[in-house]
């Protein structure tokens, strides 16, 4: 590729851009640096392929139209068609859309698996809309993007704020515009219309897959070790559940309104029983209620943030005491952040590896839709840890062979892996 474009701006001096959106920027153009890409080839990377803004009206159950925004963006789609999640939540914005795309093109790649990168999300707090509002809003938003979404283009799933319900309706509604049911437009759904056995508690699975393999390489024990996991929801509550069953000691636990922490170990299902029960951790009695940023700072071996991005800054990275993150979520860490931990010798497994599970079990989902031929949960499970633990040795190697991070190491590996395919398909025209 012949190249003549400068430069982009870096992103530390682009001081307007969201958080998540800086830090994933700021991670790229580290690694760009490290792997000398040629300037073109780092701008096509650094920038976003397609945007689209949609604004969009809902009938409210008492008969009014609020208008909503939603977004979905593809990143690259060099190796395989897009793919990424769609959250609902109040502060989605398109800055946030487009890290989240970003981070996908990147752990397909590491992961291995023929998929682009994309993200989606609509603004607005789900728990704020009654059931019928939900499936209204999750209908208009689906045919606002079905010009993007299709099985060989581009495929949803579940985030934050979303579910199989939600997919489910998706899947329904692109299915009623083509004339047929089209179920490998979204993964993440219900297993009765398509989806398959063990994808609701993949992340969560993978995290804890994941975190056995850094415990390993890092020669501490899995048995008492101590994790504190911030969120409470898909991958937060599925991933509690393999730490115990793993043998390690959950002690504290967490969902956007209150945290909870027992020193002797938590009774996980007790605790999920009564979210599910009273809609919060609020009034749990086996535990003392702290806040969100204590948790962060427990004396624990583990910390496991998986609620939201840009948790682990500057101001809390310095009283982290875990000796290991394993990112739940998708960049809890800024790059302040991350500077702190290394030079307190915190070890860093990023999100493009340890949550790298949901879309594993995506990608089956979506083979199995092709075609028509469904696995048992084994076999799922089976190929799920094959990859993960596969993806965890690159990135272990990497980073021995260079002396970096793992996050450099798995940002340099999923780089490679996506400008490889980008040159060998050359620019069209
Ligand atoms: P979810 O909506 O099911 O749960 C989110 C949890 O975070 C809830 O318990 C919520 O109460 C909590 N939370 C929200 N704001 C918080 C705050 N300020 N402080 C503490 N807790 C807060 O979402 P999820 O699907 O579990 O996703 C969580 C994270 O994992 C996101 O970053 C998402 O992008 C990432 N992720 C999810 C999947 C998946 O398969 N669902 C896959 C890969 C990565």
């Amino acid at each position: 590729m012949r190249e003549g474009s400068s430069n982009p701006p870096a992103a530390a001096t682009q001081p307007m851009l969201g958080t998540a959106y800086r830090t994933a920027l700021t991670q790229f153009d580290d690694t760009a640096d490290r792997l000398h890409l040629k300037p073109g080839l780092r701008a096509l990377l650094r920038s976003p392929k397609r945007e689209l803004i949609v604004h969009f009206p809902v009938k409210m159950d008492e008969g009014s139209i609020k208008m909503f925004t939603g977004f979905r963006v593809q990143h690259n789609v060099a190796r395989g068609p897009a793919k990424g999640g769609i959250r609902y939540h109040p502060e989605v914005a398109l800055d946030e859309v487009r890290a989240l795309a970003m981070w996908m093109t990147w752990k397909c790649a590491l992961a291995n698996i023929p998929y682009g990168g994309a993200k989606g999300g609509v603004a607005v707090d789900p728990k704020g809309l009654s059931f019928t509002e939900l499936e209204r809003l999750t209908r208009r938003y689906t045919s606002e993007i079905a010009l993007l979404i299709g099985p060989e283009r581009d495929i949803p799933a579940p985030d934050v704020g979303t579910n199989e319900q939600v997919m489910a309706w998706m899947m329904d509604t692109f299915s009623m515009q083509q004339g047929f049911s089209v179920p490998g437009v979204v993964t993440g759904k219900p297993v009765s219309v398509g989806g398959t056995l063990g994808r609701t508690e993949a992340t969560g699975r993978g995290v804890a897959v994941i975190t056995g393999e850094a415990l390993r390489s890092l020669g501490m024990p899995v048995q008492g070790a101590k994790v504190a996991i911030q969120g409470l929801g898909n991958v937060g509550s599925h991933a509690a559940r393999y730490f115990r069953d793993m043998g390690c000691t959950v002690v504290a636990l967490s969902d956007s309104r209150c945290a909870l922490y027992n020193p002797g170990g938590l009774d996980v299902d007790g605790l999920l029983r009564w979210k599910r029960e009273t809609g919060s951790c609020s009034g749990y009695s086996g535990a003392e209620e702290i806040t969100n940023e204590a948790l962060l700072a427990l004396p624990v071996d583990i910390l496991v943030p998986a609620a939201i991005e840009g948790v682990l800054t500057e101001k809390t990275a310095s009283s982290v005491q875990a000796r290991l993150i394993v990112e739940g979520a998708n960049g809890p860490t800024t790059p302040e952040a991350d500077q702190i931990l290394a030079q307190r010798d915190v070890t860093v497994i990023p999100d493009i590896l340890a949550n790298a599970g949901g879309v594993t079990v995506s990608y089956f989902e979506w083979v199995q839709n092709l075609q028509f031929y469904f696995w048992d949960a084994t076999e799922v499970n089976r190929n799920l840890e094959r990859i993960l633990t596969r993806a965890f040795g690159e990135v272990a190697a990497a980073a021995k062979r260079h002396s970096v991070s793992f996050r450099t190491a798995a940002m340099m590996l999923a780089i490679s892996r996506v400008s490889e395919a980008v040159e060998v398909r050359g620019i069209y025209p």
